[in-house]
Order: C-alpha cells, then structure tokens, then sequence
C-alpha cells in the first residue's frame, strides 16, 4: 500500500470501483510520440544500441535547448542523476543535508548511500515546496546541500535559498523530476542551483519508461560527471579523440542509458510543445471551473504564484481535513476516477526514522500529505473525460 502511494500510481481504492473498467478514468497515461517506433527500430537496425549515440545526442540537444542547460548527461533515472550528485559533492559521514519532508524518497536515498545525514525540514504549504526559514533553523556548519524539489512543477521560492547558499555555501540540488520547461521569474527550472535533475519515468510529462538526466553549470562539475556516468573512466574523451586510452580515473558507475531509451525520449522531446500544450488545456480547466465549488466547500486549489511557470504536472485539491480527503478519494472511485494522494512524509517513514534526523516537527508537511488528492491529468485525456470529473468533483459535498 505505502510503496503505490509513494509512486503515485493511484492504484488504492480502485478495485472498490463499481464503474466497469473501459470507463474508468486512470490518474495518469504515458504518453505516445509518434516517432517512438521507427526510432526504436532504427537503433535496433544500427547496431549500436549502447549508450551515447545519435538518439542520445538529439535527446541531449532538445534538452539543452528547453532549459538553456550549458551541459546535460541523460542518465537512467532521476535517481541515479541524484545519487551522481550526491557522489559529485563528495558526502560522506558526518555531512549534513537538508531534505524537505514532503519529497519523493530519492535524493533521500543519495545522501543516506553516501553515509551522510539528511535532516528534513517542513514545507511551505502555499506550494508544498521547502520552507526557506525551517532550511535556515536546520543549518548547521556540517550542512553540505540542500535538496529543493518544485513540487508539480511549480518552483520553490529560491531568493532566500540561494542567498543562503552563499552565505553558508552548501550546493542546491534541485530535483526537477516534475519541471521540465518551468520557471522561476524566468531562470528554467533544474538550471538555478549546482544540480538540477530530471525524471523520465512514464508518470512523468516526457519519458522513455525509465530514465533521467543531470543538468549542469559548472564546466569542471561536468567533466567529473562524464567520467563517474561511464564506470569511473574517461571513455568520452577517448571517443570525442581527447585522450588515446580510457582508464578508470574515479569512483563512478554505470549510469548512461541505452540508445533505445534515448530513441522513445528524442521522440518524446519532439513533440514537447504538444504535450505541453494538452496538459495545460486539463490543468486551466480544473483551475477555472472548480474555483467556485472550492471555494463553497472549504477546499484549496493548487496555486501558482505569479513570478513562475510551471509545467501542468499535476493538480491537485487540498481539502479541509483528512476525513474528507478520505471521502473524496472513495468517492470518485465510485465513479471509476482513480484520484491519489501523494507522498508519506519522509521524517515519518521507516527509512527516515532510521536515518534521518528532523529539528523540528514538520507539522505543515504532515497536514499537506494528509489533505492532498490529485486529479487526473495527462495529455491526450478528452474534453469529456475532463467534464466528468470536474462534474463528479463538484457534486462532492464534505
Ligand atoms: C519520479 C520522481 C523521482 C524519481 O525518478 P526516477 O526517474 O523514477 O528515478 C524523483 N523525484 C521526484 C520528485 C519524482 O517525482
């Protein structure tokens, strides 16, 4: 139960469903480009199928080109693009790293595979990103980064923490899994702090099924990048000429996906306006058409402050309590809409009593978790299927 909650898969309630299946109406579909196959058949064609080839480098440029990233690796996951953060910032036992409590277990894991600690810190709810004063109130002079994840794509508020990045100068890893192509007063997400990453996971707005990328600024960051993404060897300098032998230079491993993920995810990256485009059409819709329900019934609707663009990966409701959070998630599994909740706080989870260490309780991140539902959403979801479950939401009395 806990690990679908946690992969936001949706799956708790629906078999109570008595809406027969055909009608039901998922939480989320992957979406299909319509190049994936004739890629995927020309890499097979190719014989090259290994990592870094010509898909890998399309998927790569496109990348560049909608965040502005000087340099981008494509990685198997988000995960492992965290964990060569974690590895690129040398953590080791006794190092802190501050972890917002609403997050997915991820970077959680990075910190915690290098020995360090993470310390986590409560939300701010109006996002349901990091707070910037509980990061200040968790600061300590053995705090080496600090994780910020823009929740449904919508940006943390970064003023404070980049002021308290230098000041302190600890690393900022932006977790972007759900951010691809947004912004914060202008600056692309994944581009403003030492680490940005993005997920590729079929959940996520483009995907390949599995995979992921590190975004990058500093130059020197990403030559060390490029050896640990190839086992700990200078392999891509030896096939860009820059060197006549590889050999194991540093700890790394094998992080570079294969050219049939990169062919799905160049195909994917090709139509990025569209997918962009029919995401926001179910996102407006929600937004304008429960305004008025919201507001009768005491429920909060996701918003977007105004210095940001965020990218219509989800949207989501937080009601009054969690008892009517409970009600509204059976509710429209009664009418075969499949709406979950999202994250256990990671302060509260097995792992994170464990290994993490909270100063503070983190009550606003608990609140958040327990009143939050999403709706569904995805690109290809029809105006009738939109209808039905703002119409299903709105006949919903607390
Ligand atoms: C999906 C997700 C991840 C993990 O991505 P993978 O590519 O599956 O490793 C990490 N962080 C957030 C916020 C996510 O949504």
């Amino acid at each position: 139960m806990r690990r679908e909650v946690v992969t936001g898969t949706g799956v708790q309630h629906t078999d109570k469903s008595s809406v027969q299946t055909a009608d039901r109406i998922s939480f989320s579909r992957p979406y299909r480009a319509s190049r994936e196959l004739t890629n995927v058949e020309a890499v097979l064609k190719s014989d090259h199928c290994h990592g870094d080839g010509p898909f890998t480098a399309a998927a790569t440029a496109a990348l560049a080109r909608i965040t502005g990233a000087p340099h981008v690796l494509l990685t198997t996951s988000c995960t492992h693009a965290l964990d060569m953060a974690a590895l690129l910032l040398e953590l080791e036992p006794g190092d802190e790293a501050i972890v917002p409590s609403f997050a997915f277990p991820s970077m959680a894991n990075a910190i915690a595979l290098r020995g360090a600690t993470c310390v986590f810190a409560d939300i701010d709810s109006t996002t349901g990103n990091v707070d910037t004063n509980a990061v200040a109130a968790a600061i300590t002079d053995r705090t080496r980064a600090v994780v910020v994840m823009h929740y449904g794509g919508v940006a943390a508020d970064m003023d404070a923490l980049l002021t308290l990045a230098s000041e302190h100068s600890f690393a900022i890893i932006e977790d972007n899994a759900h951010g691809l192509g947004g912004s914060w007063r202008g600056r692309p997400l994944g581009t403003i702090g030492t680490f940005g990453t993005l997920s590729f996971h079929d959940t996520k707005n483009v995907h390949c099924g599995e995979g992921g990328a590190l975004l990058l600024t500093d130059e020197v960051l990403m030559m060390r990048a490029e050896i640990m993404r190839e086992k700990g060897t200078d392999r891509a300098r030896f096939l860009r000429g820059q060197v006549d032998k590889y050999s194991w230079r540093s700890i790394g491993s094998s992080y570079l996906p294969s050219e049939l993920n990169a062919a799905v995810l160049a195909a994917q990256l090709a139509e990025f306006d569209q997918i962009q485009a029919g995401r926001h059409r179910v996102w407006s819709r929600y937004a304008a058409e429960l305004r008025e329900w919201a507001s009768l019934a005491g429920v909060r609707l996701m918003t977007v402050p105004p210095d940001r663009k965020h990218t219509a990966h989800l949207f989501y409701l937080r009601m009054p309590t969690a008892n009517s959070r409970h009600n509204i998630v059976e509710y429209l599994a009664a009418r075969g809409i499949s709406a979950p909740f999202h994250y256990v706080p990671l302060d509260s989870s097995p792992a994170g009593l464990k290994l993490g260490h909270t100063p503070r309780p983190c009550v606003r991140a608990a609140e958040f978790a327990s009143t939050i539902v999403r709706l569904p959403l995805w690109p290809a979801m029809t105006d009738r299927e939109v209808d039905r479950v703002i119409h299903a939401v709105t006949s919903f009395r607390a």
